[in-house]
């Protein structure tokens, strides 16, 4: 049986741009609602940021003291248990999630466990999940369903010889060796951690510097960093013919070097702006879809935010704070006043 529920503002997607709108709207008075089919905190709290510096973390800690004699001090029979680190980073972001229902609960959010879909303008289906069947009718929606890993063509991702960094974050097993596909911030993170405990890192990526959005000065730092480090980065360097097998995975890397790894390749998401937006989930490809439908008709009532949105507001802190403008501007009778963008 279905309940109806009556809202100023319900948010599709509990990520950083979503839980941020929510929670200001809730502190402004106004009646809200966050869907979130998952935990709320979203890929930056669960499978990004929080989850990715806690593995840094551990890596940073053991390189330390594995030059600890520059600083005076012995320690010798260092070691470390590779599922104790992944584990302490689930549960960093465990807690962190948490943090996150109880912003809720503090500010009148009415978390809705499931899959928000649009059904019709005003109406927010939850379509699967534990509050399957309940209907939010709802003045203003706020669309915030983030974005997922850009899939390479033929290539399946099975989660232990490929991985997305969603499943490098839950990793059971180190690799001894590695290819990471795509150095930006998310690959270089990887190819950080899993070189510091000894995996054999090639990190590979097409455009001509590591970082490649970043300025080169910045970005030539850390490539030499990374080569001193041990990890063999190699740019402007194509990825092909990828074949994976039960104990390996083969393929070529195109400019001159054809090789082989041992355990797995790992493909670090762009989950940067313009190519990762239009190549985003089916989900989102879908509420895009409907709030560009929904346009014409609801005028300011629906509108994207964060990784959803692409290009500008790709990085978690600038979702959060988007969410949090949003939801301040509250004039206008809805609970933010710019025009939507949600048409390119
Ligand atoms: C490994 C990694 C490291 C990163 N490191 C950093 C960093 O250091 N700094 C930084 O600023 N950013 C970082 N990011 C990027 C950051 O995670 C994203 O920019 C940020 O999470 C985007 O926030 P969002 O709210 O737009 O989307 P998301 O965080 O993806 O949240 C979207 C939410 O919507 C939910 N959802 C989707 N569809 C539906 C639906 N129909 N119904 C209900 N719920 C739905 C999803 O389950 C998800 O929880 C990193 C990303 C990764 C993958």
């Amino acid at each position: 049986m279905s309940t109806n529920l009556k809202y100023d503002l319900v948010v599709i997607g509990g990520g950083p741009a979503g839980y941020a709108a929510a929670i200001r709207a809730g502190q402004l008075g106004k009646k809200v609602a966050c869907v979130e089919q998952e935990r709320p905190g979203g890929t930056c709290l669960n499978w990004g940021c929080i989850p990715s510096k806690a593995l840094i973390k551990s890596a940073e800690l053991f390189n330390k003291i594995k030059h600890c004699e520059e600083f005076g001090i012995s320690v010798t029979g260092a070691s470390y248990d590779f599922t104790k680190i992944i584990q302490r980073s689930r549960n960093v972001s465990g807690t962190m999630a948490k943090g996150i229902e109880f912003l809720f609960k503090k500010n009148k959010v009415d978390y809705i466990k499931g899959v928000g879909t649009i059904a019709v303008p005003g109406m927010v289906e939850i379509t699967d999940g534990p509050d399957k069947g309940k209907i939010l009718v709802t003045e203003n929606t706020l669309i915030a369903t983030g974005c997922k890993p850009r899939q390479l063509p033929d290539l399946e991702v099975d989660g232990v010889r490929v991985m997305t960094s969603r499943q490098a974050l839950e990793m059971k097993t180190q690799p001894k060796s590695v290819v990471i596909v795509g150095a930006g911030a998310i690959g270089a993170e990887f190819a950080y951690f899993l070189n510091a405990f000894g995996t054999k890192v090639t990190l590979v990526e097409m455009l001509d510097q590591v970082l490649p959005v970043e300025d080169h000065e910045v970005a030539a730092v850390v490539a030499k960093e990374f080569n001193k480090q041990g990890i063999d980065c190699r740019t402007s360097t194509a990825v092909e013919n990828i074949k994976v097998a039960k104990n390996n995975v083969k393929m070529d890397l195109v400019k001159g070097w054809r090789g082989r790894v041992d355990h797995c390749g790992l493909r670090a998401d762009r989950h940067r702006s313009g190519c990762q937006h239009r190549r985003t989930t089916v989900c989102a490809h879908q509420a895009r879809a409907r709030s560009r439908l929904h346009q014409s008709r609801w005028q300011l009532r629906i509108q994207r935010q964060g990784d959803l949105r692409g290009r500008r507001h790709h990085w978690a802190t600038l979702a959060r704070a988007c969410g949090d403008l949003r939801s301040d501007s509250s004039g206008a009778g809805h609970v933010w006043s710019q025009p939507s963008e949600a048409s390119d």
